[in-house]
């Protein structure tokens, strides 16, 4: 099949199974922070370009054992303790600084604030999330099994969005203009894109929760992101082109709601 056939058959599959939800808006919920004035996929994309992982999206890390779509049974959630707490272990490289630890726990501490998520130092638990100073910013998408990596590279991650937004993979969730019904929020704008970076924007059977499309999600791409050309949108919000998307300051009021539906908090 032709890269341009085989794309069309992704657009009609995706199509057929779109179906359009009645709420929308959101409100997006603000954490003071950073200097930072680069939207988050920019940063992340930029930071992953030299890594030699396998990534999905940009910053999915390519599954072992399963299909990334599938990610919505029990099994590859975190399980909750019976005290109602989701203990997530983890374990941090030695490489960061206490600095650079203290933004990755403020980061966790936005969970532990607002969900039932708990991100615990491992003791022995077989199942965990290992920070580390990889080359990039990504993660596994929910729970794999074991070891799993969540890398925030020191030159290139350790913002607060940033942060917030590989946790969120971890705990399940993928990106918001993947989402099953994306289509009546975005428009793909495949003329912009690389056809070898095609597949990041390939629709996925998402369990949206009920949830209203979020373009304030911290886990929705910016507008230019793989864009073949500087200026050019490989994403535009419809109908209305000039909503934003992309941010990065923090967990969007539905991005809470979500791990709480999902979790059951
Ligand atoms: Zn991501």
């Amino acid at each position: 099949m032709t890269p341009s056939v085989s794309l069309l058959l992704m657009l009609l599959l995706g199509l057929s199974q779109a179906h359009p939800l009645m709420e929308e808006g959101s409100v997006a919920e603000i954490p003071v922070d950073e200097d930072d004035t680069v939207d988050i996929t920019t940063r992340i994309l930029t930071s992953n370009n030299v890594t030699d992982e396998i990534l999905l999206e940009g910053d999915l890390l390519a599954p072992r054992t399963r299909n990334a779509m599938m990610c919505w049974s029990q099994n590859c959630l975190w399980r909750k303790a019976s005290n109602g707490l989701v203990m997530i272990p983890f374990t941090m490289s030695s490489e960061f600084t206490s600095w650079e630890r203290q933004k990755i726990d403020y980061a966790m501490n936005t969970f532990h604030s607002k969900t039932c998520i708990r991100f615990v130092p491992r003791q022995n638990e077989y199942d965990y999330i290992s920070i580390e100073n990889k080359v990039g910013c990504f993660s596994a998408l929910g729970r794999e099994g074991g070891r799993q990596v969540l890398s925030l590279n020191r030159q290139g991650c350790l913002y607060h969005g940033i942060i917030q937004h590989e946790i969120n993979h971890a705990l399940g969730f993928q990106h918001e203009q993947t989402r099953s019904d994306r289509d009546y929020y975005v428009r793909i704008n495949w003329e912009n894109i690389n056809p070898q970076m095609a597949y990041n924007f390939y629709r996925q059977n998402t369990n949206n929760l009920n949830t209203p499309y979020d373009y304030s999600s911290i886990m929705h791409y910016g507008r230019t992101a793989f864009s073949i050309q500087y200026g050019r949108d490989s994403i535009t919000p419809i109908p209305d082109p000039n909503v934003q998307i992309g941010q990065r300051q923090g967990m969007s009021y539905w991005d809470i709601m979500r791990i709480n539906m999902l979790y059951g908090c």
